[in-house]
């Protein structure tokens, strides 16, 4: 049967918000949002997760077509709705599992009027008022972290592994010169600890330099680079000609919080440029896309602890500040609003202390001849990408309006605080260890022994003493089960969704070893559920017993 199109045309119109103001036509819109919401919450129950987890058929999936025919709006909400179930809460008291926060309101509404009306982030002509925004963000970012808001610039970009892309880059165009036009024919390396997030593989890989190139330095029992370490390797590849790309320093490594120490790292830079007359100042990139929420403590008076944290958090948050203080002594920082900073992915900053870094990655206009003819701020002349949206942009002002430092401090302040309470729990009972018991991150990583087992020795034992490897097999063998056990009662929505690490770190002899995490990142996490969670481990133990 022939349908004028027109007549379907007017249904399509329908479907979009309208161009010219329509208030019953914005409620229709709002109401749909609201409708979403609806079925979204009809999935919810005490439980951490949306609806039920069922098994996913990827082979059916991949029978998919567009179909002949489109739907209502009302249907493809439904249907949207529907990918959903099974998702795992990040805002949930009892959801531990990772680095993933729950956004807010306003950061969701930023991401709405970012979406509505497309702005593109490469031009100004294209943004307008959104690129102001993107230089507030920037402005502010660079303000809390130290540098100096007159000479630091820096842009939003695709992801925590986009900021480190960017601070490697530019560290290569420092060592060997013009690489961006004629490609890598000189042999650069990079360097990063062991507990730097693997992005720095695919890094190495996509710039041209290779994975093989990268130099993995050693960290100490607190999960922090071997700066000993970092000197003899760096002097070694200096000594046979090759050059440094960069240096990574991580604050807050992903799985343990480790925190570099940066300043000791820029030192030993100096020392490096000095002794070997370098015609160029080695880069360094401070991963600090967990790390950076925690500056706005910096200027926090621990001694008078206005907030009232209690003196473990106090200990913990002064510890990080002991290094994150000093991040802006780097060339460039990676900043992930969308880690501690409850936010949507994505949305991460990059930060360069000199602004004039970014030069070395301008292309010339006459690459680009269809854009920028005019305007005055044009970032998409040295970013990697071409469009790039204002989401990231917006949620991130958002959250930084509706928190302001006090709102960041009292949630930083309160995950920490859980964190601590936590491994208080856990290190008062003889069956369970706290493997990062001098961490003062908001990650806890733990075992749990059999009956019969010294924990207060264990540890140092496992670590160390190559003798304890078929005993510390088998207890990697137990902490999979505990784990388990732990997994399947969470689910149930009895106690909390932790993950499992198959290498918290390598004992000496090289082997791994396995441990339960807990990730607290919701505000809404308090006593009760820290105190289930070691309920559950101690059942877990039971139940293996028995
Ligand atoms: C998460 C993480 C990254 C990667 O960030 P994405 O936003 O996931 O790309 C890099 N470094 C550290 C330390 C991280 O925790």
């Amino acid at each position: 049967m022939a349908i004028p199109y027109r007549n379907i045309l007017e249904n399509i119109r329908l479907a979009f918000p309208q161009p010219i103001s329509d208030r019953v036509h914005d409620s229709y819109l709002v109401h749909s949002v609201m409708r979403a919401m609806d079925e979204v919450d009809a999935l919810k129950s005490q439980r951490p997760i949306l609806g039920e987890r069922k098994p996913l058929d990827y082979d059916l999936a991949r029978q998919s077509v567009v179909p002949e025919q489109g739907m209502t709006i009302e249907a493809v909400t439904s249907d949207l709705v529907s990918y959903c179930a099974g998702l795992t809460i990040p805002g949930h008291p009892q959801t531990q599992q990772n680095v993933v926060p729950p956004p807010t309101i306003s950061s969701l509404i930023g991401v709405l009027l970012a979406s509505l009306y497309n702005p593109n982030l490469s031009w100004d002509e294209y943004s307008h008022r959104l690129s102001l925004a993107e230089v507030e963000m920037v402005a502010m970012t660079a303000h809390l972290l130290g540098y100096d808001p007159n000479s630091a610039r820096g842009f939003f970009t695709f992801g925590g592994t986009g900021t480190t892309l960017y601070g490697v880059k530019t560290g290569l165009e420092k060592a060997l010169p013009g690489t961006m036009e004629h490609g890598v024919r000189e042999e650069a390396v990079i360097f990063a600890s062991d507990a730097s997030h693997y992005c720095r593989y695919n890094i190495a890989g996509w710039l041209g330099l290779g994975s093989k190139r990268l130099i993995t330095i050693p960290t100490d029992t607190r999960n922090a680079m071997d700066v000993g370490v970092l000197g003899e390797q760096a002097r070694s590849a200096l000594r046979s000609g090759k050059r440094i790309a960069a240096i990574i320093a991580t604050l807050g490594t992903t799985d343990a919080f480790g925190l570099d120490d940066i300043a000791g790292i820029i030192a030993l830079r100096d020392e490096l440029v000095e002794e070997f007359q370098l015609s160029y100042r080695p880069h360094v990139h401070a991963d600090a896309v967990i790390g950076w929420a925690w500056s706005v403590f910096n200027d926090y008076d621990f001694e008078a602890n206005p907030m009232g944290f209690r003196p473990r958090t106090i200990r913990a948050l002064a510890g990080v500040r002991h290094h994150i203080q000093h991040v802006n002594l780097a060339d460039s920082i990676g900043i992930d609003f969308h880690k501690p900073g409850f936010v949507p992915y994505i949305s991460s900053l990059v930060l360069f202390r000199h602004g004039e870094d970014i030069k070395l990655l301008q292309r010339p206009q006459e690459q680009m001849p269809y854009l920028y003819q005019f305007g005055s701020h044009r970032p998409g002349m040295f970013t990697i990408e071409t469009s790039r949206p204002g989401t990231g942009i917006l949620a991130a002002l958002a959250n930084m309006k509706l928190f302001g430092k006090q709102g960041l401090q009292v949630i930083i302040g309160h995950i920490v605080e859980m964190t601590q309470l936590l491994r208080e729990h856990l290190e008062g009972h003889a069956c369970t260890t706290v493997l990062n018991r001098d961490n003062f991150g908001t990650v806890t990583v733990f075992r749990a022994y059999p009956p019969g087992v010294d924990t207060f020795r264990i540890k140092e034992k496992e670590l160390h003493e190559s003798l304890h490897r078929e005993q510390l097999l088998a207890h990697n063998e137990y902490n999979r089960q505990v784990f388990h056990y732990v997994h399947e009662e969470a689910m149930a929505g009895r106690g909390a969704v932790l993950s499992l690490t198959d290498c918290y770190r390598h004992t000496d002899y090289g082997e791994p070893i396995v441990a339960l995490k807990s990730f607290i990142l919701s505000p809404f996490v308090d006593e009760e559920i820290i105190e289930v969670i070691v309920k559950k481990v101690l059942e877990a133990r039971e139940e293996i017993e028995g």
